[in-house]
């Protein structure tokens, strides 16, 4: 299996870049965000309680949130292997992934870290929210919540996979199609150091 967490702040472009991951090594794309928001469309009591955490720019509670990750994982258990965006957000939670994924005698292969500074960042998610839809994409005193969240609470996840020389930075500015092929040189080396 090869699994990668593709890493960055709000607005870095995970979402984007995992769906063109996903198709060119055939790997399944595993965002909680989409998986929050589906049920937040469905009006399921997941949902509402997530919603009231999603709208402030907070993260939803660590209990909620690595629950449902595995029940999606356990879904694929044919995968060849995943791309988690969005996920983990705090240190408990890639404790729990790393538990999990042990149990099933496999491991996260590389965090894949997309740089993009706070200015872009901002600039890029309000023009995002002209079109998505999302309640957390229009407010700036949101957004910058979401930045400080991702800067005191999910930061530190890189240094975490650092320890075990699993953490890589991407220069996350520049085309979609340049970001795209950066990542994906970095994950062919990953998954030829996975079959050798
Ligand atoms: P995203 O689509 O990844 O930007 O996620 C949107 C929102 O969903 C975040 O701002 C959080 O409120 C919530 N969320 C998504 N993933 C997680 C996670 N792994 N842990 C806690 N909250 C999350």
């Amino acid at each position: 299996m090869l699994n990668i967490i593709l890493f960055g702040p709000p607005g870095s472009g995970k979402g984007t870049q995992a769906k063109l991951l996903e198709k060119r090594f055939n790997l399944v794309h595993i965002s909680t965000g989409d998986l929050f928001r589906y049920e937040i469309g469905h009006h399921t009591p997941l949902g509402q309680k997530a919603k009231s955490y999603i709208d402030k720019g907070l993260l939803v509670p660590d209990e909620v949130t690595i629950g449902m990750l595995q029940n999606k994982v356990e879904k694929h258990s044919d995968a060849a292997g995943f791309i988690f965006d969005g996920f983990p957000r705090t240190l408990p939670q890639a404790e729990a992934l790393d538990a999990f994924l042990a149990q099933k005698h496999s491991q996260i292969d590389g965090l894949l870290m997309l740089e993009v500074d706070d200015d872009e960042i901002l600039k890029r998610i309000l023009n995002r929210g002209k079109t998505s839809g999302r309640s957390d994409d229009n407010n700036e005193a949101i957004i910058r919540n979401r930045i400080k969240v991702f800067n005191e609470q999910t930061a530190p996840i890189f240094d975490y996979y650092a320890q075990k020389n699993k953490s890589f930075k991407i220069n996350g500015i520049g085309s979609i199609e340049e970001i795209a092929d950066r990542l994906a040189q970095k994950v062919r080396e990953l998954s030829e150091e996975t079959t050798t």
